[in-house]
């Protein structure tokens, strides 16, 4: 058995034990669970192509899915295979080793899990969308502000010179910072300049708006702040405390 398919089992398990403890756990335990680890394989959208209007339109989250993010998923699998990853490694700690690993890794290995991640913190658009409790809380500690870190994050995001991404990472002192990397690090990455678990990132590769921004990435930056999925970005916060 491929160790994909060997994954895929493993999460069609996961997702059976969820179900099963829905009836007993609050639904920000059962976010933190599913979040505290991300698999192999390409999980389903958790919405259609097109619930992100006007924010993200419906093609570019169609060709962002399905090719885009597909072939990091497919590309990661045949590294695996052909690097010989042991299948009780799970992608966060192969990411966290990905300097012993080839560039074909640590471009799909990357590239599937911000994806992964992407998706899951996303949501339809939202009228004054924000962090609430404990998030919201430790966002006003270190940032001073919501609006503050809403710049940070900006700033990082347009700063990104090329391909790549901006991250809110708790850091393993617990500690929210801001940063981006390049093409598709992460700072979960043994590379990364600043370590930690990503608790949401902003995709500024082109291929994320060009369809509907062209040129105008500061735009697209601007307007995904109304489809933050926030409650999942919450859950992510308390699994790594
Ligand atoms: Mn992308």
């Amino acid at each position: 058995m491929s160790t994909s398919r060997r994954q895929f089992l493993a999460n069609t398990g996961k997702a059976t034990l969820a179900v099963g403890l829905s009836q007993i756990l609050p639904a920000n335990i059962l976010l933190a669970q599913q979040q505290a680890t991300i698999g192999f394989t390409q999980q389903p959208l958790p919405y259609a192509f097109n619930a992100l209007e006007p924010v993200i339109d419906a093609l570019t989250m169609e060709l962002h899915y399905t090719k885009h993010a597909a072939a990091y998923a497919k590309a990661l699998n045949e590294a695996i295979v052909a690097e010989k990853v042991g299948t009780t490694t799970t992608l966060e700690q192969l990411l966290g080793n990905i300097s012993k690993y080839s560039t074909k890794m640590r471009n799909n290995g990357g590239g599937h899990y911000n994806h992964e991640l992407f998706w899951s913190t996303m949501q339809a658009p939202q009228a004054n969308n924000a962090p609430y409790g404990k998030l919201a809380d430790a966002i006003n500690a270190s940032f001073g502000s919501f609006a503050t870190f809403q710049t940070k994050l900006s700033d990082a995001a347009k700063a990104r010179f090329g391909s790549g991404w901006a991250w809110l990472v708790i850091t393993p002192n617990k500690q929210l910072v801001v940063t981006s990397t390049p093409n598709q690090d992460n700072p979960l990455m043994d590379v990364a300049e600043v370590k930690g678990t990503p608790l949401l990132g902003l995709d500024v590769w082109e291929h994320a708006y060009y369809l509907k921004y062209q040129n105008k990435r500061a735009d697209y930056i601007q307007n995904w702040f109304q489809v933050i999925h926030w409650q999942q970005v919450a859950a992510r916060y308390e699994a790594a405390l």
